[in-house]
């Protein structure tokens, strides 16, 4: 074809280069995807400033595109044709192992880098790999057969649907892994994307009171909890955050804590053991520290506690979040508060990072887009 396709290349810690690489010859059991939305996320701000490994890296996990060319093989495989909008996992799992049989692709080691160097997964594979094209910050992305890809449903707009990932995980951490339901309580902490889309979960499952915690520069992200279906916000920097959360449950605490918090260190969640009731209550945790010094595990065996795990998202949890973002219930677009271009993906991850003074919830990458060189604020 002789065709060149831009992408934005992280080719060193908070480096990135434009990069030109040959539109792939595509067999006839995969897909080219041109991409519209490639969402930015805390974990790019991580891998940006201190990537895994020195291999140049196309970024970006959260993608949403529409099938520009796809196989005759891969058109009866997954059900899709030229032209169809659609969002793409970042797992591409083996489809033969015990994981993938149950389901669970995202456990599966053909998609895990930190055990397997030779992993593919969106956002994290080296672009020296055959097809080049593994991450949504790029014009095209390369659809292998064991792509996990979803259809996005009519009048689901592709920066709607960039929502997907931080929607999902909500759905996963909140109602699939901690057990969030009709009548509960939930304290969540950080009130960015992924505490808000924690909010829409929770609300959506019948929580009958949640709470969100922030800072001072978090007030419009708090504001916007409020309009998400939180039923109060505090201030962790004013006052004393423990005795608003036992004011507000009747001297009780809450059934679930959610850590959504980033580099807030260990606070979070010697907060959270104090606000779970007395006895049985659940803290769902991130993996952000790599040790925790004086780890309160009196407390919490005590209270007897159920520690979970934040991992990733299910098949089911996505199409969930389709559906919510389908049924316009919640005013989730509220989320979307920025649209990059393909040569503003340094600044882009900086501004998601904090090196801004804006109200940055969300961030659109958009390949195609114009503003190569402005970006900024989507309203
Ligand atoms: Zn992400
Ligand atoms: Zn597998």
């Amino acid at each position: 074809m002789g065709e060149q396709v831009l992408a934005a290349v992280r080719t060193a810690p908070r480096t990135t280069e434009l990069r030109e690489y040959p539109l792939p010859d595509v067999p006839d059991d995969a897909a080219l995807l041109q991409v519209e939305v490639a969402g930015i996320c805390g974990t790019d701000v991580k891998m940006y400033s201190r990537p895994p490994f020195r291999d140049p890296v196309i970024m970006g996990h959260e993608n949403v595109g529409v099938i520009a060319h796809a196989g005759a093989r891969f058109q009866e495989r997954h059900g899709l044709r030229d032209g169809d909008r659609v969002f793409v996992e970042h797992y591409v799992g083996c489809f033969r192992c015990e994981w993938c049989h149950q389901g669970e692709y995202r456990h599966c080691e053909a998609t895990d880098w930190r055990t397997n160097p030779d992993a593919r997964r969106y956002g994290y594979t080296s672009a020296e790999n055959p097809y080049h094209l593994w991450g949504g910050f790029s014009q095209y992305m390369y659809l292998p057969w064991n792509a996990v890809i979803h259809r996005v449903p009519a009048g689901v707009s592709a920066e709607l649907a960039g929502l997907v990932t931080p929607l999902s995980n909500g759905i996963e951490w909140a109602l699939f892994a901690a057990g969030v339901g009709y009548g509960a309580s939930v304290l969540i902490q950080g009130p960015g994307q992924q505490g808000l889309s924690q909010v829409v979960a929770c609300k959506q499952a019948g929580a009958s009171c949640i709470i969100v915690t922030g800072t001072a520069r978090d007030s419009a992200r708090l504001e916007l909890a409020r309009a998400l279906g939180a039923d109060h916000v505090i201030d962790v920097e004013e006052g004393d955050a423990l005795a608003q959360v036992r004011d507000v449950t009747g001297g009780k605490g809450v059934d679930f804590v959610l850590d959504c918090t980033a580099g807030a260190g260990v606070a979070p969640v010697l907060l959270g053991i104090d606000a779970l009731k007395r006895r049985e209550g659940t803290l769902l945790i991130q993996g952000e520290l790599a040790a925790f010094p004086d780890f309160p595990v009196k407390k919490v065996t005590e209270k007897a506690v159920t520690i979970k795990s934040a991992r990733g998202h299910s098949y089911r949890a996505c199409e969930l979040a389709l559906e919510q973002l389908a049924s316009g219930r919640f005013p989730l677009e509220r989320l979307s508060t920025h649209r990059f271009g393909l040569g503003d993906v340094d600044r882009a991850i900086r501004y998601l990072g904090g090196e801004t003074d804006d109200d940055v919830i969300h961030i659109s990458l958009m390949p195609w887009s114009e503003q190569v060189a402005g970006g900024g604020a989507a309203r």
